[in-house]
């Protein structure tokens, strides 16, 4: 078995540098109450072996990768009927894109921008009687932790300013692309982005996904190996919205980012990696994260090509 731990050292010296040189999300009034110098990696093997350094083990915002958790929960309970109501096409758009979701009549490009993670979390609210606590306790149970919460003030302060997502939602809610009240689903929504996790936690709640869809410890099934795959496919081709084609080019793994600064991805068959860094590039995604992953891809000479 390979000791990651010095290429993951290695990997945070080269990039410290790049510090400095992104913005902290400040859209969201909230997510800027953090230090974003940061810098944290986590990276755990199907054969329970973890390897951290820097902040791995400090919890944060997760935002958008908590779409991948609600995506495999709607997808675990409705099965390929999901796609009626969502598409599965890179968006090559900002993720909150309103232009798009018109000229597409309310049918959203794919499940990780956010209007298509607003009509899953739509479908969650029809097939949970608490959907909220239904999410908490799916990742939960992926990541054998069992005290994951949400972080109230964050869903608050999403939920007081998040006015492009009110618009996309309630245009959705026009097209009858929303089944739920609009207020609803907007509250589950800034909830479920407001999960707090460390990089440790994601890495290890991702495990799944490189395992054919089946918690490794444990050996509980969530998806179909089928599913597994497709989720997979999702995330490499729509992850990181309009840069997705730059993650696989540079990277080469299925993956997910979130405004908070993290990233997680795997290599089906191996490994579930995670990286935290607060600091934005321009389609905000983590600026230094996707370094260290391409870092990672790198100098292991691994990825999914
Ligand atoms: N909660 C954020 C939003 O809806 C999530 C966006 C993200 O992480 N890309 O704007």
């Amino acid at each position: 078995m390979k000791n990651y731990l010095s290429i993951l050292q290695e990997i945070r010296e080269e990039v410290l540098p790049l510090l400095g040189r992104g913005k902290v999300a400040s859209y969201i009034p909230a997510l800027e109450n953090v230090d974003s110098r940061r810098f944290g990696m986590a990276l755990v093997t199907l054969d329970g072996e973890a390897f951290v350094i820097g902040d791995a083990d400090e919890r944060f915002s997760i935002q958008s990768i908590s779409k991948v958790f609600t995506l495999a929960l709607a997808f675990a309970k409705l099965g390929e009927d999901l796609w009626k109501r969502v598409g599965l096409e890179p968006s090559g758009n900002p993720f909150n894109s309103l232009l798009q979701l018109e000229y597409e009549k309310g049918i959203p490009r794919n499940p990780f921008i956010n209007a298509g993670a607003m009509v899953i979390t739509d479908v969650l609210i029809s097939n949970f009687d608490h959907p909220k606590a239904a999410i908490l306790d799916f990742v939960r149970q992926l990541s054998g932790i069992d005290d994951v919460y949400y972080d109230y003030d964050i869903a608050r302060s999403e939920r007081e300013t998040g006015f492009v997502n009110a618009a996309l939602a309630n245009y959705l809610k026009s097209l009858g692309n929303i089944e739920n009240n609009v207020e609803t689903v907007l509250d589950v929504y800034c909830h479920q982005c407001a999960i707090k996790m460390s990089c440790r936690e994601l890495a290890q709640s991702f495990l799944f996904l490189a395992n054919h869809g089946i918690i490794p410890s444990g050996n509980t099934r969530i998806l179909t190996t089928s599913q597994a795959k497709r989720l997979n496919a999702i995330m490499l081709t729509c992850g990181f919205y309009d840069q997705a084609g730059e993650f696989a080019f540079r990277v080469g793994m299925p993956g997910k980012s979130g405004v908070g600064g993290g990233i997680v991805a795997v290599i089906p068959g191996e490994l579930a990696i995670a990286v935290w860094s607060p600091e934005l590039n321009e389609h905000g995604n983590s600026l230094a994260g996707i370094k260290a992953l391409e870092l990672f891809t790198t100098k292991t000479g691994r990825s999914i090509f």
